[in-house]
């Protein structure tokens, strides 16, 4: 089966759908020369938001959309949700930032323990990428060692240590890397080990590389191909790292009190050293979370002559961030015997109904994911990793096209980076709307475009 691509027949009606939902910015959007925003995602063709509740999101021109991206994968109680609203008011009222410590932070840190029980030693700070960007710097510190391994696929934030990519030109088993982004210094391409995902010879490299490496960080499912079949690997993983005291660090900023309250560590039973977080835990406030055990993380305070290791920052563990913290970990704690069977189901569904679809109706697309995060792969191969992913999918025009028809004609929002989230506030009909909506979609470009073949 081919995808054809006969994307040039959907470009104009996408386009002038495009502008005519961005008119209420539309000054803004014009080409002049006073000011820009340089932020990634404010481009004049994307989508402005203006408000969100539940699961919906409304653009500036008042249409109103299912929201499958929820803040980047955040909203796992869907967007203003009271039971953090209502702490957000009443904190706000009593102050966001004090710089002297605060109770909350102690009361997230008892409960933390009890959802990952693992650690016991946290340190807060305000973004997924300051949390990679800190862990990094505890396991040199422990370890006295420079390099850090990570793998092709994967990302980490926009932290200059991990902003590296596969070239493909080279073997799939010993991944070459290249620069992501200019800016980052070529001596920091030395100081990290490129690892293939989801591929046994990855165990060989860190063999290699066993006397210099520090720690390997790994996505446990990756955002780029989001799996549940990596166990073993992760197993592997774990007992060849403990064997040459290399640190285990894996990224959960998004799995992390999504596909369980413990994440994949809880998913999976497989336990890292060290961890990341971010999203779902700060209820939509920026917050990011290094969590580790006792023994790794002591360096932090300096151990006996050792100096600490710098841990400090204007924001890290504000009050209005904690105190939202804990109303989203008590929440999930108390209710965790249904929250994570009930989200776990659903995106399940999702997932075996488009399948099923596309199996019996020859659609050469697939949808794979763990939990509540699901991705569609355009193409019916089962791939192992995102560089088969790369390799197998249908041109990226298509896929934008697809996405936008999803968006516009059938009112579903899929964000950018594709991936697919759902919250405790899609309820039934919801996740029926964005099944029935994406087959629609495959219907439109099959029967209609004969973009499928
Ligand atoms: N790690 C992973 C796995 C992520 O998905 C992200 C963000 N999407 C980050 C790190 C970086 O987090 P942030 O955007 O909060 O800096």
């Amino acid at each position: 089966m081919r995808v054809q691509n006969n994307s040039h027949m959907l470009t104009g009606k996408v386009r002038e759908e495009i502008s005519k939902r961005n008119s209420p910015i539309a000054e803004f959007l014009n080409d002049n020369d006073s000011f820009s925003i340089l932020n990634a995602g404010y481009d004049r063709d994307y989508l402005h938001a203006r408000k969100a509740g539940g699961c919906f999101i409304e653009d500036c021109s008042g249409n109103i959309y299912i929201d499958t991206a929820l803040g980047a994968g955040t909203h796992i109680l869907g967007h203003a949700s009271p039971i953090i609203t209502e702490e957000i008011e009443k904190q706000a009222r009593e102050g966001t930032l004090y710089i002297l410590p605060n109770k909350y932070t102690y009361e997230v840190g008892e409960l933390l323990s009890h959802a990952i029980p693992h650690f016991s030693s946290f340190v807060f700070c305000n973004s997924g990428t300051e949390a990679t960007i800190r862990a990094t710097r505890i396991a040199r510190a422990y370890t006295g060692r420079k390099k850090i391994a990570m793998f092709s696929g994967g990302w980490h934030g926009g932290n200059d240590m991990l902003l590296f990519e596969e070239d493909y030109n080279g073997d799939e088993t010993k991944p070459v890397p290249m620069f992501k982004s200019p800016g980052v210094p070529e001596e920091l391409m030395g100081m990290m080990l490129m690892l293939p995902y989801n591929n046994g010879a990855a165990f060989d490299l860190i063999e290699q590389h066993k006397d210099e490496l520090a720690m390997v960080i790994i996505e446990p499912s990756q955002g780029s191909n989001p799996r549940d079949d990596v166990g073993e690997f992760l197993g592997e993983l774990r007992r060849i790292t403990a064997k040459h005291s290399i640190l285990l660090c894996f990224d959960e900023i998004v799995t992390g009190f999504r596909v369980a309250l413990g994440g994949c560590q809880e998913y999976y039973g497989v336990e890292a050293d060290i961890a990341t977080y971010g999203k779902a835990l700060g209820g939509g406030l920026p917050i990011g979370l290094v969590a580790g055990k006792k023994e790794v993380m002591s360096v932090v305070k300096g151990n006996g002559h050792k100096k600490p290791v710098f841990m400090g920052g204007t924001f890290s563990a504000n009050p209005l961030v904690m105190h939202v913290a804990k109303a989203v970990l008590q929440y999930l704690i108390e209710n965790r015997g249904t929250i994570y069977s009930s989200l776990n189901e659903n995106g399940q569904r999702v997932r075996n109904t488009i399948n099923e679809f596309c199996a019996a109706n020859q659609v050469p697309v697939r949808m794979i994911g763990i939990g509540s995060i699901s991705r569609m792969i355009f193409t019916d191969k089962a791939i192992k990793s995102r560089r088969e992913r790369d390799k197998y999918e249908a041109d990226d025009t298509l896929q934008k096209l697809f996405y936008s028809y999803l968006r516009f004609e059938k009112g579903v929002h899929v964000s950018s980076n594709r991936i697919l989230f759902l919250s405790t506030a899609h309820k039934k009909e919801h996740i029926e709307k964005i099944i029935h909506s994406i087959i629609a979609t495959l219907e439109y470009f099959t029967k209609h475009l004969n973009i499928f073949k």
